[in-house]
């Protein structure tokens, strides 16, 4: 069994065959799966993917849309994740290296975001991009707990999550020939390692260049467990008990919330 703690199922490359794509990773071993938001406009239909399919949501405004935050965006974010489905605020971030808002603005809306999740006792699914300085301090000071997902960030930030006893969460770049920070994947604990997709980016090998689904989420698994020198049995199990001591028992499917 195996959890993706981060899918986009509410993009329009799965517009089609959502359900499919939805049953073909539940009989690839994938109880649960996060649909995760990046915009207060998708994020309706994350919820509404996750209500039709027992999975569950996040709600956030991405860094990239972080100019389009109004006045009334916080009360927004706190309306959406007070439904039983939304499981934590995200994805939200820094990305320097597209700018698409201003910086201090990107910070801002970030800041103001792992304030709400503090205040709801949600964790926060982080997104950072060229942006080791600014993120390292904001993690530093955050007192919600935080995911930095699909991992490619310096040892700044990777030192100052692990301080902060935050998670860290790896996709199928882990898979790529590029890919060289093995240190990273070995030296995460036990009770901090996350696995994920990112779907529909960022396909693992062997389905490179092809549209990314949850199913393949068990490649994931299977690099990780390589790196580590452990059976891929034991990141599943392990990865599995994170996904829901830091989600909630949502994740365990039982729940009828
Ligand atoms: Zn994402």
């Amino acid at each position: 069994m195996l959890i993706d703690t981060h899918s986009h199922l509410g993009d329009q490359q799965f517009e089609d065959d959502r359900h499919a794509v939805i049953e073909r990773a539940k009989a690839a071993g994938v109880s649960h799966m996060i649909v995760v938001a990046d915009s207060l406009e998708s994020a309706t239909l994350s919820f509404a993917i996750a209500r039709d399919t027992g999975m569950s949501a996040t709600a956030g405004v991405h860094p990239h849309a972080a100019s389009q935050w109004e006045d009334g965006s916080t009360d927004q974010v706190e309306e959406f994740i007070s439904r039983p489905e939304v499981v934590a605020v995200g994805e939200v971030g820094l990305d320097y290296h597209y700018d698409f808002s201003p910086r201090d603005v990107q910070r801002r809306v970030f800041q103001t975001q792992i304030e709400i999740a503090e205040k709801a006792g949600l964790p926060v699914v982080v997104h950072s991009r060229e942006a080791d300085d600014d993120m390292t301090a904001m993690i530093r000071d955050s007192r919600a707990t935080m995911i930095l997902h699909s991992f490619s960030s310096g040892t700044s930030v990777f030192e100052a999550a692990l301080e902060g006893g935050h998670y860290v969460s790896f996709s199928g770049m882990i898979t790529f020939k590029s890919w060289k920070d093995t240190d990273s994947i070995r030296s995460v604990p036990d009770d901090r390692l996350l696995v994920e997709t990112d779907s529909p980016y960022l396909a693992p090998v062997p389905h490179r260049g092809k549209r990314n689904e949850p199913a393949f989420v068990v490649e994931v698994a299977k690099k990780a467990a390589e790196v580590r020198g452990v059976p891929v049995e034991e990141i599943c199990k392990n990865t599995t008990n994170n996904a829901v001591r830091l989600f909630g028992d949502r994740l365990t499917n039982k729940s009828e919330s």
